[in-house]
């Protein structure tokens, strides 16, 4: 298998530091393996991709010296692949459809003890199942995976992936799922929103998988989405990559940089006559 790393931006924003520490480490890790770096739009949030950001990726990731083959893989472009997957998971009955508004799942969380605060896990909040036996038609709303039944169908002495660099509190090396943790922690995920016919989850899975990635290199704010990642792999009999997640780039205050941090845009550096040596340096790479 070719070592094949990526990099996967949402259109939905400009690059900045942040992200060119991402696509600068993927794209050399790479090179220093004689392998293949892949560029991915991932714009299945049509409300928020512009087109005008995709084409904004494409200059800041070319004037800082990466190159990429063609066609781009994007999410825009998948969305049968995510059917076929959304179709065989449901024919197991490992799906529901879910017609609950956020106000009604922060209504049911709260609900025993007044005051209670919400569990978020890496899909937002731990669901607390009100749909799951509802047996709403599948067009009714999102659809979500049924993760104590997901588990059940699983050999789960075997659920594990490799952590070549380090989750949020250290984890590294050979990272076991843990079923008690997976229904406590994650929940019945989303794997299908009713506006885009698939969520990040879904998608990342089934793309990195069509695209043999061998390596997926990211922020470590994505850590804990690998649990879900890697149990979607299992029950969709996905090939599993190696995962690298990497420190996060913060500002001066410390806070990690988000799209809105325009003044630590790529384009910003750019435009203002800096060489691209000097956002490796300011990188550190
Ligand atoms: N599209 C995601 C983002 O921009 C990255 C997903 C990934 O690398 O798995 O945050
Ligand atoms: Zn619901």
């Amino acid at each position: 298998m070719t070592f094949t790393t990526r990099f996967a931006p949402s259109p939905t924003g400009p690059l900045h530091l942040g992200h060119a520490y991402s696509a600068l480490l993927a794209y050399d890790l790479a090179q220093a393996q004689g392998g293949q770096f892949l560029l991915r739009i991932e714009d299945i949030d049509q409300s928020r991709a512009r087109p005008q950001w995709e084409a904004q990726i494409y200059r800041d990731l070319g004037w800082l010296g990466l190159t990429w083959p063609e066609p781009v893989m994007r999410q825009s472009e998948r969305l049968p692949a995510y059917q076929e997957a959304l179709d065989a998971l449901w024919q197991r009955g490992l799906l529901y459809a879910c017609t609950c508004k956020r106000r009604d799942i922060l209504a049911a969380t709260a609900a025993p003890q007044e005051g209670a605060e919400p569990t978020f896990g890496p899909d937002g909040i731990i669901y607390p199942g009100t749909c799951r036996d509802a047996g709403h038609a599948r067009d009714a709303g999102a659809l979500r995976l049924n993760m104590a039944k997901a588990l059940e169908s699983l050999d789960l002495s075997e659920l594990s992936f490799t952590e070549d660099g380090a989750g949020p509190a250290g984890e590294t090396g050979e990272i076991a799922l843990h079923p008690a943790q997976l229904i406590a922690q994650v929940g019945d995920v989303v794997l299908a929103r009713r506006d885009m016919g698939t969520s990040y989850h879904l998608a990342v899975v089934l793309d990195d998988a069509a695209q043999s990635v061998s390596h997926v290199l990211r922020g470590r704010d994505l850590f804990e989405a690998t649990y879900i990642h890697r149990l979607l792999q299992a029950l969709l009999d996905l090939p599993v990559p190696r995962y690298h997640h990497h420190r996060l780039i913060r500002d001066d205050s410390g806070k990690r940089l988000a799209k809105r941090d325009d003044a630590r845009a790529i384009a910003l550096y750019r435009e203002n006559g800096a060489p691209p040596a000097d956002i490796r340096a300011m990188i550190g790479l």
